[in-house]
């Protein structure tokens, strides 16, 4: 096993690298979302044929323990083998009728039965759609347009909300993508994260046009930027102060931190949530639920307009139900929450022998490795210059040592019902082998 980070970095893949090479051609970027191309890290991008558990095998036949899972959603692990067979039996059963199935009423009332304050939920095919029809629904509903959100939360790609936009964007140094008419984004209002003075200073001057205020609960695209309980209850205070809708965008953390979610966890309830990744189990869901005098809005009973060809398909519903049911009945959460302290435990000491600066930040089964020189942030900060590079050389130390860490230093890292006390340790040992080249 080479412990340079240079031998590393220039460890061959072929047979990533040759599919690389052909996705270029074909695909812009050879690949179909950015953050997975190895531009923050530099070399090519693995490619992967097979998962199973915590591990994943790439196209050149190597294993590595898995700290993505699928950027959420795989939170029992790859293939897990109840998953599996509920979408092989529902792919039987045909996959998709453009018509109501049974699986969409039992995935619905699964979510509202786990989160707080919500009675009905619309289901849709990823976050991104879960999160535009939501703020569709609290403008129609208020009757306003203005949206708020904040610095370094990720909401999807929708335009008016691909501002100071997270981990995507600030990976690529940019604050907002082109493409986007300023016109688009002129309902949109950004603010800093743990400022409580800026949200009332913005509902002072505009309250009164304000639809939204919507934000990652606990912040986990730039970075993991757990926030003060003080600042949040302050939203849930002053939205309901001022006539306007608070959107906890749970996407990430939605039956991950807890069965209902950040919003249990924290025990602050927001108007509308939004769900994706952990809902699906690994295939495409996504949800937007709330009270019914809210979703009553929505057409067909409503006037606003909100649709999907593929929405609560029996296959996705199959997998996502199958998800939910294994973290039910094993109380997956509070594994998952011992998982993430054992890894505290083994990482602490390590991060202490680091040669510069690493904070864990965790939060359950969620975590990130922050490189800021003062400790961690609660805000989106830019990391500084030399972590960039720092940052890249652990990245090929610890594929070096079989471990698959998020591409960018700005990504949180996951864990799963798959991940074993013995996997957290190897992690650990991979990590200080990897510090250790780097000193
Ligand atoms: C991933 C994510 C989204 C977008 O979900 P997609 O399924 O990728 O469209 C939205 N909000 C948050 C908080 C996310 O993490």
């Amino acid at each position: 096993m080479s412990h340079s980070p240079e031998g590393a970095a220039r460890r061959p893949h072929p047979r990533s690298q040759q599919l690389y090479e052909r996705a270029t051609r074909v695909i812009p970027g050879g690949v179909n979302s950015p953050v997975r191309a190895f531009r923050a890290v530099g070399g090519t991008p693995l490619f992967f044929t097979s998962g199973r558990g915590a591990y994943l095998t790439d196209a050149d036949g190597r294993s590595y323990l898995d700290l993505v899972c699928s950027w959420g959603p795989l939170i029992l692990g790859h293939a897990h083998p109840a998953v599996v067979e509920a979408i092989a039996q529902a792919c039987r059963q045909g996959t998709t009728f453009g018509a109501p199935c049974p699986g969409e009423v039992e995935l619905a009332e699964r979510v509202v039965a786990s989160y707080p304050g919500i009675e009905q939920v619309r289901l849709v095919s990823s976050g991104t759609e879960a999160v535009m029809s939501a703020i569709r629904l609290a403008r129609a509903f208020t009757g306003r347009d203005l949206i708020v959100k904040f610095s370094g939360c990720y909401h999807g790609h929708a335009d008016h909300l691909l501002v100071a936009a997270g981990s995507g964007l600030a990976t690529f140094g940019r604050p907002s993508s082109a493409g986007v008419p300023e016109a688009f984004t002129a309902c949109t209002r950004v603010l800093p994260l743990d400022d409580e003075a800026a949200v009332e200073e913005l509902f002072a001057r505009d309250g009164g046009r304000i639809a939204a205020v919507i934000i990652e609960p606990v912040p986990a695209n730039h970075g993991l930027l757990p926030q003060r309980r003080e600042f949040l209850e302050s939203l849930r205070a002053v939205t309901r102060r001022h006539g306007a809708l608070l959107i906890f965008d749970e996407v990430i953390s939605g039956f991950r931190l807890a069965r209902g979610g950040a919003a249990e966890r924290l025990g602050i309830v927001p108007d509308l949530a939004t769900f994706g990744k952990v809902i699906g189990g690994g295939m495409p869901v996504g949800a937007f639920a709330g009270p019914r005098e809210v979703m009553a809005r929505l057409a067909p009973d409503g006037d606003t307009y909100q649709a999907g060809t593929l929405s609560g398909n029996p296959v996705a519903m199959a997998s996502g139900i199958a998800t939910l049911d294994v973290l039910t009945g094993g109380n997956g959460w509070s594994t998952l929450e011992a998982l993430g302290a054992q890894l505290e435990g083994l990482l602490q000491p390590v991060l202490r022998e680091a040669p510069f600066p690493m904070h864990l930040v965790r939060v359950g089964s969620l975590f990130w490795l922050s490189m800021h020189e003062g400790g961690a942030p609660r805000s989106a900060a830019t990391l500084p210059q030399e972590a960039a590079g720092r940052f890249a050389a652990l990245f090929h130390a610890m594929l070096a040592e079989g471990v698959y860490l998020p591409p960018s230093a700005y990504e949180a890292c996951f864990l799963s019902l798959a991940h074993t006390a013995s996997d957290l340790e190897r992690f650990a040992q991979a990590l200080r082998h990897s510090l250790a080249t780097l000193r």
